[in-house]
């Protein structure tokens, strides 16, 4: 017959990883946009380990399968591979909507498009929200403050951003969708959060995101020119990726609805901060002072007393505890794809 004269593989069951079995009263429905991406992946990471239905929605512009891979075969998690420009139906409890690219690199390389993501795509995501009643969280970024005249940050602080700069497209694109936010919050009673992120680093950056942790670690590692913006006496305060992941977390689940500062308040200037991971990875790099970037913020560090009172999180991971783990990880890319030369 033709199906013995065909060679018909041999199921097997895939190695699945365990999660706990939450009651169906317990158990949500949650979708995280942006989910292939840096951040998007532990917090998937997360969910998944405490027992939830996770959906990733992501069009794989910076994201990667490789850091979903291991929940690919679990029947709590599902990929829809799928732009948030265009609208979609889907039936949830919660939406954790990070689709955006994150790094000026990444985010200037089409500005059109990163503007539509943040604008069309959180229209998008806020429409869902509001038809299914799901409460939804914007990852908005510290960038909403632009080169800040007040520091530390706090988030009564309304900001000094160019609209028609270099990073406008992103900054104005996060400003204008916090404002959608509490748009739909007053209009639509959508049940709304708002994290503001600040600089944050970990294993699964993107090698050639171009930020400056992973930049200075994979230039470091390698022995070559370590790339300073400017004079470095800029200010950057950075924050490991867990502490963020627990951040989201406890915002999402806690009772406060306005925006609230995630970061760790450990500032650097970037020159120091050179000098730190040069230390730390026994690198002979020489230190190349280049043009500073237009726009660059000259200072920037989180207030997180609101985060500390309104839901109880300060981040707990030492930033030289966390760089061990990133060098660790960018070690393992190194080895595994060769030698990288950052943008
Ligand atoms: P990332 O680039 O690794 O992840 C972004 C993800 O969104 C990627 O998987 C990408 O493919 C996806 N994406 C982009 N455009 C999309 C679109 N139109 N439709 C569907 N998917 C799309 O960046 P990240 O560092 O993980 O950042 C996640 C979120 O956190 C972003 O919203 C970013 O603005 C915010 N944030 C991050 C930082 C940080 O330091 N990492 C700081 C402030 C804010
Ligand atoms: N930077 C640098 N060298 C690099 C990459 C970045 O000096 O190779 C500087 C950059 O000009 C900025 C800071 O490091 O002042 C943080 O840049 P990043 O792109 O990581 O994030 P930003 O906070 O600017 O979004």
């Amino acid at each position: 017959s033709l199906l013995s004269s065909q060679s018909i593989p041999t199921p097997t069951t895939p190695y699945v990883m365990k999660t706990p079995k939450l009651p169906d009263s317990h158990r949500k429905k949650i979708l995280i946009t942006g989910g292939a991406g840096f951040v998007g992946s532990h917090l998937v990471d997360k969910l998944m380990q405490e027992g939830h239905e996770v959906i990733v929605l992501d069009n794989f512009f910076t994201g990667q399968k490789k850091n979903i891979m291991h929940w690919m075969q679990h029947p709590n998690f599902s990929l829809i591979v799928h732009d948030v420009t265009e609208p979609i139906t889907l039936e949830l409890d919660q939406i954790y909507h990070l689709a955006c690219p994150a790094s000026p690199p990444h985010y200037q390389y089409n500005p059109v498009k990163t503007i539509k993501t943040s604008t069309m795509g959180t229209i998008n995501m806020l429409g869902l929200a509001k038809r299914v009643k799901a409460r939804m969280l914007l990852t908005s970024t510290s960038e909403i403050y632009g080169d800040p005249k007040e520091h530390p940050q706090k988030e009564s602080y309304w900001g000094n951003v160019n609209t028609v700069g270099p990073r406008s497209c992103y900054d104005e694109g996060k400003r204008v969708a916090e404002t959608m936010m509490y748009s739909y919050r007053n209009q639509n009673n959508v049940d709304v959060r708002v994290a503001r992120i600040f600089n944050t680093f970990g294993p699964r950056m993107h090698p050639n995101d171009g930020r400056v942790v992973s930049n200075f670690i994979i230039q470091s590692l390698q022995n070559k020119p370590m790339t300073i913006y400017g004079d470095g006496k800029n200010t950057r305060s950075f924050q490991y990726v867990s502490d963020l992941v627990d951040g989201l977390h406890a915002l999402m689940n806690g009772d406060y609805d306005m925006p609230v500062n995630l970061g760790n308040p450990d500032e650097f200037t970037v020159g120091d901060f050179a000098q730190k991971i040069k230390t730390m990875t026994n690198s002979e790099s020489e230190v190349l002072f280049l043009e500073k970037s237009q726009d660059d913020p000259t200072q920037r560090r989180p207030a997180i007393e609101t985060a500390k009172e309104k839901i109880g999180w300060e981040p707990k991971v030492h930033v030289d505890e966390g760089l061990k783990h990133a060098i660790k990880y960018f070690k393992r890319v190194l080895d595994a794809d060769g030698e990288i030369i950052p943008t």
